[in-house]
C-alpha cells in the first residue's frame, strides 16, 4: 500500500477523491462489505436522547451512517456512503428524511448523495464549503446553525482528516447533553490524515 503522502499516494488519492475512478472503487468496496456481511457488520441500538432518536446504520466493512428524528419524526441522514441500508431502514420506520448532511468528500461518507437525491427530490444535502463533495447543494461553514424540526445541529470546521472536513453538534437543550458526529476526524487509536 502505497505511504500516505508519497507520491503514488497522492496520484492514487487524486483519482479516488476527483474521479469516478474514486466511485467505482466504493462501489466495489461496498459489494465486498455485502458479500461479507450480509446483514450488516453489527447489530446497534437506537439511541434515545430526550425525544431525539439516534439510529445508527452499519454500512461497509466498519462505518456507520445516522438518522436522526424529532418527536415529529422530521428526520435528518448523516453520511450516507452507502445508500441502501439507509434506504431500507427509513422505510421500514415509514421515515422521509428533510435533509443530508455530510462531513466530508470521502465516498464511504458521501457515496449515497446522488441515490438519495433521486429517492427524495430537491432534499438539501449539506457539506463542508471547502470539500468539494458530490451532489452537495448546501455549503456549510463554521458555526453555521442547521434547524430541522426541533433538532439543532451546529457546524464546526475540523480541517484535517480532509481539508473542508466539518462535524455536526446536535444541541441536546437544557435537559440532556449535546451528542457529536464526528465522521472521520476521531478514530479509536489511530489517526488517517489526508489533507
Ligand atoms: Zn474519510
Amino acid at each position: 500500500m502505497a505511504k500516505s503522502g508519497g507520491c503514488m499516494f497522492k496520484i492514487g488519492y487524486f483519482f479516488y477523491t476527483r474521479t469516478r475512478v474514486g466511485l467505482i472503487y466504493h462501489r466495489r468496496e461496498i459489494a465486498k462489505a455485502r458479500q461479507k456481511f450480509p446483514d450488516g457488520h453489527s447489530v446497534v441500538q437506537v439511541k434515545h436522547v430526550g425525544d431525539i432518536r439516534v439510529i445508527p446504520v452499519p454500512m461497509l466493512e466498519d462505518n456507520y451512517s445516522y438518522i436522526i428524528t424529532d418527536k415529529n419524526d422530521v428526520t435528518v441522514v448523516i453520511d450516507p456512503g452507502d445508500p441502501d441500508p439507509v434506504l431500507k431502514e427509513l422505510r421500514e420506520r415509514e421515515l422521509t428524511p428533510s435533509a443530508i448532511l455530510n462531513t466530508h468528500k470521502h465516498w464511504d461518507h458521501s457515496g449515497g448523495n446522488s441515490l438519495m437525491k433521486e429517492n427524495f427530490h430537491k432534499i438539501p444535502i449539506y457539506g463542508g464549503a471547502t470539500d468539494n463533495i458530490a451532489n452537495v447543494t448546501h455549503s456549510v461553514n463554521d458555526g453555521d446553525v442547521l434547524e430541522f424540526g426541533s433538532m439543532k445541529f451546529t457546524a464546526k470546521c475540523t480541517p484535517g482528516h480532509t481539508e473542508g472536513h466539518v462535524i455536526y453538534i446536535l444541541s441536546g437543550g437544557d435537559q440532556n447533553a449535546d451528542s457529536i458526529f464526528s465522521g472521520d476526524q476521531l478514530f479509536p487509536c489511530r489517526v488517517w490524515s489526508y489533507v
